[in-house]
C-alpha cells in the first residue's frame, strides 16, 4: 500500500489570541504549601510548540472523585472529599486541579505555569489540519516515585481537561462537562486495573458553571497522568506544515524521553516509528479482549506511548456485534469493535507518512507499519486462548476460537458475562453448563453445546487441577466487572444532582475487575431490557 494516500497539509496558521479572561476565583483555597513539585520540558522544544495562555480555571470548584492509586503514583496522600477533615487538603487539590492555581498570578501560581500544545489529525480519514490541545493545559511534570509504574520513567506529566479556552479552542468553550468527565475519571482508572494501558485519572473538580452543549450542563475538570500526552497528530501537525527542522526537535525529544533504546539505531525515527507500531499493536490486542470500543480513533486521539488516551463516546461490547460503536456521529462503523486493529495500522501509516521526511526511505516505513500486524496478531491469539482457558495454540484453535466468535455475535451474547461463565465449563465439565451461560445463548442452545463439546474434546486429557489451573488463568483475564454504559448512566445522573456515591462504589468496584465481590452482582449483570442503547454522541 503507498504511503501517500494520505490528504496533503492544509494548514500552518500561528492560533489567534486566546480569550482567557480569568473567572472569579476561590481565593479562600489558597494553598499553605506546594502539593507537587511541577517543571515543563516540552517548552525546551520552541516556542512553536505550545502556547503559555494560562487557564481560566473553575469558579468555586468542589473536589469530588480522587483516586488512591493515581495521587500514590505521585507520592500524595489523596484526601476524601465525603471526610469532613479533609476538607482543607480538598480544597489545595480542587485550587491546583481546576487550574486556578496556574489562573492566579505569576507570583502566585506555585510553580505552576501551564501550556498547551499543537497538533493536527485525520479525523474519521480525513485530514483535519490544526487542532490542538482546545482544553487541556499541562500544569508539568512531576517525580515518579515508582518509576516501574510509569513504565520505567522517572516522572508523571500532570494534565488537566476542561480550565478553559486555548489558542487551539477555535470556537469551542475549553470547557468539559460533569458527565464526560465522569466517564473519563471512571474508565481511565478501570482500564489501569483491567491491565490495558490508559492515561490515569488523579482526580475530578467540578463547578457550578454553566456550559453549554445540547441542553445547559455544569463544567467540571478531570486532572489526568501519563508519562506523555504525545499524540500521532503533534507529528502529523509540523510534517504536513514543512517544518522539518521541529519536526526532527520533536522526534529527538520523543526518542530520548519515552524509546531511549531508539536513540542507538542507525534511523531513530524508523525506530520509533517500529516502536510505536509495537506498542499500539499490544494496546488494540488488549482493547479486543475485554471488549473495549474507544469510539473516536482519530489520529489525535492516538499516544506515541501506546496507551489509550481521550475517553469520549467510548463503551464496552454488552450483547456482542463486532459491528458495535458507542459513537453517534459514526454512521459507518469506522471505529467498531471490529475495525479497531484496521484502523489502528491505518492510524499508524498516516505516522508513517509524517516521519517520512526523516526516515527517507518509504519502503522501510512501511515495512515498520507492517509490523503492527506481527505483534498484534499474536498478541490477540494469546489473548483469546487465555480467555477461553486453551493454552499453547494448536492448529484447530483459530477455526474454534472463531466459531465461538461467531457464535457470540449471532446469540448477541454479552460479551463479559460468556467469557467469564465458560471458566465453570473448563474447571468443572462434568458439573454441566451453567444456567447463566445457557441464557446468553437461548437464541442458538444447541450451537452452544456443539461448540462446548468440541471445547471439551480440545481439553480431553486435563486432569482436574489443571483445568482448576486453565480456569483461574481465565478468571484473571476475562473480567467479571466492565464500565458498562447504563452503570455509568446511573452515577452521572447522581452526580448531576451533586450526589458521588455511586461513583465511588464504581470506582473502588473496578479496582478489582477480575475478583467476583460479594454484594456487587447488580455491578456484574448485563443492562436492563429498559437501559437504552448504549450510545453517546461526541459532544462533551
Ligand atoms: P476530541 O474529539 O475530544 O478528541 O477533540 C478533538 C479536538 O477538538 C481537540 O483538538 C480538542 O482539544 C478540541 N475540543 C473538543 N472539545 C472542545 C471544547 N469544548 N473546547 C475546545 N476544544 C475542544
Ligand atoms: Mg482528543
Amino acid at each position: 500500500m503507498a504511503l501517500d494516500f494520505l490528504a496533503p497539509t492544509d494548514s500552518t496558521a500561528d492560533p489567534g489570541p486566546a480569550a482567557a479572561d480569568a473567572l472569579p476565583h476561590d481565593t479562600q483555597a489558597r494553598p499553605q504549601a506546594r502539593l507537587l513539585a511541577l517543571r515543563q520540558t516540552f517548552t525546551r522544544l520552541g516556542p512553536e510548540f505550545y502556547s503559555s495562555h494560562a487557564p481560566q480555571g473553575l469558579p468555586q470548584p468542589r473536589l469530588r472523585l480522587v483516586s488512591e492509586d493515581a495521587a500514590r503514583l505521585l507520592g500524595l496522600r489523596a484526601p476524601r472529599p465525603e471526610e469532613p477533615l479533609d476538607v482543607p487538603s480538598c480544597a489545595q487539590w480542587a485550587h491546583l486541579f481546576s487550574g486556578n492555581a496556574a489562573a492566579a498570578e505569576p507570583a502566585e501560581r506555585e510553580g505552576c505555569e501551564a501550556i498547551s500544545t499543537v497538533y493536527a489529525g485525520h479525523q474519521f480519514g480525513n485530514w483535519a489540519g490544526q487542532l490542538g490541545d482546545g482544553r487541556a493545559h499541562l500544569l508539568g511534570e512531576a517525580p515518579a516515585p515508582d518509576a516501574e509504574q510509569a513504565q520505567g520513567h522517572g516522572w508523571w506529566e500532570v494534565q488537566i481537561k476542561g480550565a478553559g479556552r486555548t489558542p487551539w479552542s477555535r470556537h469551542a468553550d475549553g470547557r468539559a462537562v460533569l458527565r464526560s468527565s465522569l466517564r473519563e475519571f471512571l474508565c481511565s482508572e478501570a482500564m489501569w486495573h483491567l491491565g490495558v494501558p490508559t492515561t490515569r485519572a488523579l482526580c475530578l473538580v467540578d463547578s457550578d458553571l454553566p456550559v453549554r452543549r445540547e441542553g445547559i450542563e455544569s463544567a467540571a475538570v478531570v486532572a489526568r497522568l501519563s508519562p506523555s500526552f504525545l499524540r500521532f497528530g503533534h507529528f502529523e501537525h509540523f510534517s504536513h506544515s514543512g517544518r522539518h527542522d521541529a519536526l526532527r526537535r520533536l522526534v529527538d525529544y520523543t526518542v530520548e524521553r519515552l524509546y531511549p533504546q531508539a536513540a542507538q539505531a542507525s534511523n531513530p525515527a524508523l525506530a520509533l516509528l517500529r516502536a510505536v507500531s509495537e506498542a499500539t499493536a499490544t494496546l488494540v490486542a488488549r482493547w479486543q479482549c475485554v471488549g473495549f470500543v474507544h469510539g473516536v480513533m482519530n489520529t489525535d486521539n492516538m499516544s506515541m506511548l501506546g496507551w489509550t488516551i481521550d475517553y469520549g463516546p467510548f463503551g464496552f461490547v454488552d450483547a456482542f456485534d463486532p459491528g458495535y460503536t458507542p459513537n453517534t456521529t459514526d454512521a459507518y462503523g469506522r471505529y467498531a469493535w471490529a475495525r479497531q486493529p484496521a484502523v489502528a495500522r491505518w492510524n499508524l501509516l498516516a505516522l508513517a507518512q509524517a516521519l517520512l521526511p526523516l526516515i527517507g526511505d518509504e519502503a522501510s516505513a512501511r515495512d515498520a507499519v507492517e509490523e503492527f500486524a506481527d505483534h498484534f496478531m499474536p498478541a490477540m491469539r494469546d489473548g483469546m486462548q487465555d480467555k477461553l482457558g486453551l493454552g499453547p495454540a494448536r492448529d484447530d484453535d483459530p477455526d474454534l476460537v472463531q466459531d465461538w466468535l461467531d457464535l457470540l455475535a449471532a446469540c448477541r451474547a454479552d460479551w463479559s458475562i460468556a467469557h467469564r461463565q465458560l471458566a465453570h465449563c473448563v474447571a468443572q465439565p462434568q458439573a454441566g453448563v451453567p444456567g447463566a451461560l445457557q441464557a446468553q445463548f437461548a437464541a442458538w442452545p444447541q450451537r452452544l453445546q456443539d461448540w462446548l463439546e468440541r471445547l471439551q474434546r480440545r481439553l480431553d486429557g486435563l486432569d482436574a487441577a489443571q483445568r482448576a489451573e486453565r480456569a483461574a488463568r481465565m478468571r484473571q483475564v476475562n473480567p467479571c466487572y466492565v464500565l458498562r454504559h447504563h452503570l455509568g448512566q446511573a452515577a452521572i445522573a447522581q452526580a448531576q444532582a451533586g450526589e458521588f456515591g455511586a461513583a465511588r462504589r464504581l470506582q473502588q468496584v473496578l479496582r478489582r475487575p477480575y475478583e467476583e465481590q460479594p454484594g456487587c452482582e447488580d455491578l456484574a449483570a448485563a443492562p436492563p431490557a429498559d437501559a437504552g442503547p448504549p450510545v453517546l454522541s461526541c459532544s462533551s
